[in-house]
């Protein structure tokens, strides 16, 4: 069976098409920033660490994917397809990206190996949302995966399911993906798609 995130880029590589907007909420290690740049995808990617820019950058850097680390103040807007790493909250996109969104994607939690204190949290995860699904265009999908195996992680699993559950189902169709029967915590994966 396709595990959780695998599921999660079926779900986003069956709709984006080159050029489109997208955006990694959570940036992480990048692995989620170059699996949406090589679909052709003009990617925002966001992340409050340092860290994360830097070995995203890194693995961008070694597939040949050219990036930058983007300043609000830069006017011009990108005309290639492009990536562009935000070290910012994923609560602020909508002052960095000012286009119609196809596409996002978070990985909710701590970044694996690394400072256990820096999690996503409820109040501004839903902010993100609230964010991306005012710009997501008709046809657009996002895609949250959910962690909450860790101190506070249970408090962001109900908000999230709580807000995603109650988008309107005429506008919106909002389905769920995860194990049943496993004993751990395994990430519920939760996509939104916006109908019209
Ligand atoms: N739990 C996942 C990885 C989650 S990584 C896994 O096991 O694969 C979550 C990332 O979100 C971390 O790099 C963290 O720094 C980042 N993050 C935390 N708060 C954020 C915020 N407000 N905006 C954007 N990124 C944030």
């Amino acid at each position: 069976m396709l595990k959780q995130l695998e599921m999660a880029h079926w779900m986003l590589k069956d709709i984006i098409k080159t050029n489109d907007v997208v955006v990694d909420s959570t940036m992480g290690n990048g692995y989620d920033t170059q699996f949406l740049t090589e679909l052709g995808a003009n990617v925002y990617a966001f992340d409050v660490q340092e860290e994360a820019l830097n070995a995203t950058e890194k693995r961008l850097d070694d597939a040949g994917i050219k990036n930058q680390i983007f300043e609000k103040n830069l006017s011009k807007l990108l005309t290639e397809p492009s990536v562009n790493l935000v070290l910012s909250g994923h609560e602020k996109l909508s002052e960095y990206v000012k286009e119609p969104i196809k596409a996002a994607i978070f990985n909710l939690g701590y970044l694996p190996k690394t400072d256990k204190s820096v999690v996503t949290k409820a109040d501004t995860t839903l902010t993100a949302l609230d964010a991306l699904t005012n710009q997501l265009v008709v046809g657009g999908r996002i895609a949250i995966m959910i962690y909450y195996g860790h101190e506070g992680g249970m408090e962001e699993k109900n908000a999230v399911i709580k807000w995603t559950s109650s988008l309107p189902q005429k506008d919106w169709e909002v389905t769920s993906y995860a194990p049943l029967n496993q004993i751990h915590t395994p990430p519920i994966l939760v996509l939104i798609e916006k109908r019209k």
